[in-house]
């Protein structure tokens, strides 16, 4: 198996539950669930590598408090570089809304933790010579656009394979950022997009035109996966070939980090030297099952327990 590296950001997320009214006292409260788990787009992809019992390295940053001491634990030994240990924490809170949907407040921001050349140097540590480097949330971070160019350069030089996954940028898809992920896909050999940034990227209304049109300005041999939701996912090569997987049909529990998930399975596929085929389909299969058998519960909660004096 060829070596799995994932660049990005992780985080503690603490997931307050969905607002509750409160009749006694007229008020509606967030409902703490108590619960903290890993979060960031990074995090969650090696977490799902750890599931899977795969080896693999994540480079990212912590926050040195006791929640960046929970990261510490969740990964397994010696599976993580960190990029630097800070004074800033990785605590993110997640609020849950009435809908189910969410919204994450970090105290960061969008900041990283780290540096073009604090990343590079956490790359350098880790075995990726032939193996697949994956630059979780690429956009995500204005700060690190500019040295972006130098790692994939670097992981090139070492024989690796570059992967990337976009991410939300906080400023949308200005001139400047699209401009960016254009030159950014143009040396990347595997690009793993949500639907809407690839229909946006492209003005392609059909995900799998879009994953056409973003291949061919790839580099050789170079693959364009969209991920689809409920609809699966799609995927084309630079010079040929497309590839079309539906999702099962699964009671959904949590979609948060779905991509990022599939994003694992897809790469431990892959660098399996799988077919595109059965790459995508790991990649649903995983996928599906992290967003229906989640062990959380985010059930309103009907009675909230009453004041004590
Ligand atoms: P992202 O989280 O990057 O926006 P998606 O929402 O497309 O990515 O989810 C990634 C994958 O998770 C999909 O390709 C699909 O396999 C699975 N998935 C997501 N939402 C659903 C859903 N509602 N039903 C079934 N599978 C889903």
């Amino acid at each position: 198996m060829q070596p799995l590296v994932v660049l990005g950001n992780v985080n503690v997320d603490l997931i307050l539950g969905p607002v509750a009214p409160w009749p006694q006292v007229g008020i509606e409260i967030f409902v703490p669930h108590d619960e903290l788990r890993v979060g960031g787009s990074a995090g969650n992809t090696a977490l799902a590598w750890a599931g899977l019992g795969v080896p693999f390295r994540l480079c990212a940053s912590r926050g040195n408090d006791s929640f960046g001491d929970f990261l510490v634990e969740a990964f397994p030994a010696g599976s993580v570089s960190w990029t630097r240990t800070d004074a800033k924490t990785t605590l993110t809170i997640g609020v849950t809304h009435p809908d189910g949907e969410r919204t994450f407040l970090t105290t960061r921001g969008h900041l990283p933790l780290y540096g073009p050349d604090e990343a590079l140097a956490a790359l350098r540590e880790v075995p990726l010579a032939g193996g697949w480097l994956l630059l979780s949330g690429a956009f995500q971070t204005e700060a690190l656009m500019p040295g972006y160019g130098r790692l994939v350069d670097y992981a090139h030089r070492v024989g690796a394979r570059v992967a990337i996954d976009p991410g939300w940028p906080p400023a949308g898809w200005t001139e400047p950022v699209r401009a960016f992920a254009q030159s950014l896909l143009a040396v990347s050999d595997c690009a793993l997009l949500s639907e809407v940034e690839a229909t946006s990227l492209t003005g392609c209304p059909s995900p799998l035109t879009a994953a056409e049109v973003i291949a061919r300005t790839m580099r050789d041999g170079a693959i364009a996966v969209v991920k689809c939701g409920p609809n699966g996912a799609v995927a084309a090569g630079k010079i040929c070939g497309t590839w079309s997987v539906p999702a099962p049909q699964v009671e959904v529990v949590d979609t948060i980090g779905a991509g990022d998930v599939f994003n694992a399975g897809f790469l431990a596929a892959i660098a399996r030297d799988e077919p595109i085929e059965t790459c995508l389909a790991d990649a649903v299969a995983l996928a599906s099952r992290a967003i229906s058998t989640s062990p959380r519960s985010y059930a309103p909660v009907a009675e909230p327990p009453p004041i004590r004096a």
